[in-house]
């Protein structure tokens, strides 16, 4: 089964972000799904141009159950502020990109899912004593990245008060950390596990294991793709039931992740 091809979708409505040729997935048979590059453990691109990270196997899972082959599946960097865009001008037909599900975004997207849950936490300098829970952060100068639900729970609830510094992407956010430019960073304990864990990063960072927030991770596609929906929900079921779900998740979270069983239901949106 193939999802509506969306260069020529694009093309018959003549959308210039299409038409600019950032395309080239959209032929045919080939399928563009949306994933972060700079998150290790969760959508990375790394240095030899391959990809790894759950979201990456599950969006490469899903897109076999919808009839892509692997070589006819193509990753394109999304960041947390512009999933929905780039689903609406069909640069990507889905996301999976650590998205969470929320009803301020069904407005603008469908979502398949959830397929994980993760919690929001702080990752700080090891060795930084100063920060221990969230009240604590008031005081502090903190990074997130801009349209994440971390940075508005962080804005609205946690540390209204707080000085906050609000980047593209969760690597720039540990940049800005290390070199001591925040004193913590906050957002999905599934990332910032990443970060710690990454190789040359080990003993550098601690996260907090605070429970700021419940994050549902869902498949993010265009708004009123019913059909394409149930596809990717019942993909998402396969997955969790034939063992590739508790795979995935163990080979790309360290050890020392304690990951949420699998969502009971995968229902969002229908
Ligand atoms: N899961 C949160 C969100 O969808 C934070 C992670 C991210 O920004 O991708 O906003």
């Amino acid at each position: 089964m193939r999802v509506p091809k969306a260069g020529a979708v694009a093309a018959m409505i003549g959308l210039a972000l299409t038409a600019s040729g950032c395309g080239g997935a959209e032929g045919e048979g080939n399928i563009a799904i949306g994933i972060k590059f700079d998150q290790p453990g969760v959508g990375m691109r790394e240095p030899d141009g391959t990809f790894t990270g759950f979201d990456v196997d599950v969006a490469t899972y899903v897109a076999k159950e919808l009839g892509y082959k692997q070589d006819h599946i193509t990753f394109k960097r999304v960041l947390s502020n512009d999933r929905e865009l780039l689903l609406e001008y069909n640069e990507i037909q889905f996301v999976a990109a650590s998205y969470s599900i929320n009803e301020k975004r069904k407005e603008k997207v469908d979502f398949a899912g959830p397929y994980f849950l993760a919690h929001q936490d702080l990752l700080v300098r090891a060795a930084d004593t100063s920060i221990t829970k969230a009240e604590d952060l008031n005081s502090k100068r903190l990074c997130s990245v801009t349209g994440s639900t971390s940075a508005e729970n962080l804005r609205k609830n946690l540390a209204p008060k707080a000085s906050t510094l609000e980047l593209g992407g969760y690597s720039e956010c540990l940049v800005a950390l290390q070199d001591g430019l925040v004193d913590a960073m906050t957002t999905d304990n599934s990332i910032l596990a990443g970060y710690s864990a990454r190789k040359g990063n080990e003993g550098k960072f601690r996260m907090l294991g605070l429970n700021l927030s419940n994050e549902n991770y869902g498949i993010g596609m265009k708004k009123g793709s019913p059909e394409l929906q149930g596809k990717i929900n019942a993909a998402i079921r396969k997955m969790i039931e034939d063992g590739s779900w508790e795979a995935a998740v163990k080979k790309n979270f360290g050890p020392s992740y304690k990951y949420e069983p699998a969502p009971a239901a995968v229902t969002a949106g229908s």
